[in-house]
């Protein structure tokens, strides 16, 4: 309880204290950003254009693609381009990072943030889907990662990884999607650790986000939980900030954090409270 206190107070004065983060810094940034094509991503993609990045875009879907490249255009990014792909396949991430470094000349920020179709559903026992939701959310992230870390380095660049509540905290509903984003905190923290023993100057910062109001995550939890979801934009502003401070972890919203220490601190009851949460019958 002791430490939740310290916790609440040390989150209220970050909260008020004057915001390191400046927006200047990513005007001509060069920044390759992963399921950029709708809901965060494509937040994201219009806030880096209005501080006047230069972005690659990749998703799938080539169409959503090209608006949203004609969106940034329009809203101040020097340059943008486009590289559709299916990170389902193993040999697509080191062929987007190539393209991306080829086109703006080196990273300074690689974002990962896209994620294969979720099913919001108790396990049915589909070992095949797990694992190709471990390519696509997780191998993918790696193999991105692994491409993109000599151009970061060189630049003294950031590693930006996306990751959820369901990261920290194991939720129902989630299991293949959850064992993804444990896997991104085990790899990324262990990868962090690493850069800082061999003073090679790469931050990564990994984001846990609670629900947001994109359209696949309304669609999935639809009548399932009681939940109210964040907007999207503040979500993706929230990333690219604590990206360009070079923190190690961003809590959006900021209150999770101190969700994450509860849980920790008490083991008692909290399945029970969580499960409150979630909207199912038992047989
Ligand atoms: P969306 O479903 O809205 O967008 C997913 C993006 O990934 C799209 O651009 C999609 O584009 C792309 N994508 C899907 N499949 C593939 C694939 N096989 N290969 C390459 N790209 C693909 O997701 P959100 O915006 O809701 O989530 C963004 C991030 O935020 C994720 O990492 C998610 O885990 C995290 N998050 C989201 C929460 C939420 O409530 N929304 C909560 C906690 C974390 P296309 O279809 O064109 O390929």
């Amino acid at each position: 309880k002791v430490l939740c206190a310290a916790g609440v107070v040390a989150g209220l004065l970050a909260f008020f204290w004057k915001d390191p983060f400046n927006p200047e810094s990513l005007s001509g940034a060069r920044v390759l950003l992963t399921g950029a094509s709708a809901g965060i991503g494509e937040q994201m993609a219009y806030h880096y254009a209005r501080f006047g990045a230069e972005i690659v875009l990749t998703a799938r879907r080539e169409g959503v693609l090209q608006k949203v490249v004609e969106k940034c255009l329009t809203l101040g990014a020097k340059n943008v381009f486009y590289i559709p792909a299916d990170m389902s396949s193993p040999s697509e991430p080191e062929k987007v990072v190539q393209f991306a470094v080829q086109k703006l000349g080196g990273l300074d920020y690689l974002v990962l943030n896209h994620i294969g179709m979720t099913r919001f559903q108790m396990w049915a026992g589909d070992v095949e889907y797990t694992r190709w939701l471990m390519q696509v959310n997780f191998f993918s992230y790696v193999a991105l990662a692994t491409a993109a870390l000599p151009t970061l380095e060189k630049n003294k660049g950031s590693l930006v990884v996306v990751s959820s509540l369901t990261g920290k905290i194991p939720t129902p509903f989630t299991t293949s999607y959850s064992a993804t984003k444990f896997a991104l905190d085990g790899f990324f923290s262990s990868l962090r650790h690493e850069l800082i023993m061999q003073k090679r100057n790469v931050s990564v910062t990994l984001c846990i986000l609670g629900l947001i109001d994109t359209d696949t995550a309304l669609e999935n939890t639809r009548g399932k939980v009681h939940l109210t979801a964040s907007p999207a934009p503040e979500a993706a502003l929230a990333i690219i900030r604590g990206g360009a401070r070079r923190v190690q972890e961003v809590f959006y919203p900021w209150w999770l954090q101190h969700v994450c220490c509860l849980w920790v601190l008490s083991p008692g009851d909290r399945d029970q409270v969580l499960q409150s949460y979630y909207n199912y019958s038992s047989p």
